[in-house]
């Protein structure tokens, strides 16, 4: 479903990412994890084409991101053409990001309706349906102001599933909640990989990425350090960074 080939992204005279590989096959749950600064956030944004790669390839479900390729070369795709392949892209933040003035059902039925001109009704229905399965069948008229932040980021995450898509990229997305609001979010992402959702996940929740996870990714320096089964890579780091790493976070 996803996958990264020898992806470079410099910022001024910033490398950043220097070659980063991936693989994410249909349904599985990739976490990424890596201290502050080694571009976890910039590869996820890569993803959808938020941020233009320098070099390297990535696919989602077999479309080349941002570039179509002709005689060998790249061409980039035009602004409309990358937009569509962002729609099938869900990516939830560290921060919430709701409209403040939309109650919940309201952000929930924003893009479909605007961007792919549902009708509002059935656009309704099916954002009650997402919000109730995120444990929120009660809030759909609350305004994220009155919500907490497990709840505002639970909503989010209906928010980004409304646009139906094949793949959801998290970027820490329990890291600014209280600690007794990590599990209600957890959960809902435990119940999407369930489901068979496809999805990258950087989080520093070791606990997460051990249950849930089919693979895990270390990165540090814009490189892979290490990868392969989360069981493995906890229980017998092999690299000393990966070690330090883990030692901090566990
Ligand atoms: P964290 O765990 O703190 O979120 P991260 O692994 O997500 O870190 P990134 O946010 O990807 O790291 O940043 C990697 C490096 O790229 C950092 O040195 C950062 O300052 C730099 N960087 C990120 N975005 C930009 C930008 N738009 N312009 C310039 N430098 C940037
Ligand atoms: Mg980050």
């Amino acid at each position: 479903m996803v996958r990264a080939e020898q992806v470079h992204k410099s910022f001024g005279s910033l490398e950043v990412l220097k070659g980063i590989d991936l693989e994410v096959r249909t349904g599985e749950v990739c976490c990424l994890l890596g201290p502050s600064g080694s571009g976890k956030s910039t590869f996820l944004r890569c993803i959808n084409h938020l941020e233009k790669i320098n070099a390297g390839r990535i696919w989602v479900d077999g479309d080349l991101i941002g570039y179509r390729e002709r005689g060998g070369k790249l061409h980039e795709l035009r602004e409309k053409e990358v937009a569509a392949q962002r729609r099938s892209i869900g990516m939830v933040f560290q921060r919430f990001n709701l409209f403040p003035h939309m109650t919940a059902l309201e952000n929930v039925i924003e893009a479909p309706v605007r961007v792919r001109g549902e009708k509002k009704a059935a656009a309704r229905e099916r954002a009650a349906a997402l919000l109730d399965r995120v444990g929120l069948g009660d809030k759909l008229g609350t305004y994220p102001g009155q919500l907490s932040g497990g709840q505002q980021q639970r909503v989010a995450i209906a928010r980004a599933l409304a646009m139906q898509p094949k793949l959801m990229l998290f970027d820490e997305p329990t890291s600014a909640l209280d600690p007794e609001l990590v599990g209600e979010v957890l959960d809902v992402m435990k119940d999407l990989a369930r489901d068979g959702m496809t999805m990258i996940v950087v989080t520093h929740e070791i606990g997460f990425a051990r249950e849930v996870g089919d693979s895990l990714i270390f990165m540090d320096g814009g490189v892979v350090v290490e990868s392969g089964a989360p069981r493995e890579v906890i229980a017998n780091p092999r690299h000393d960074r990966t070690k330090a790493f883990l030692a901090k976070v566990l």
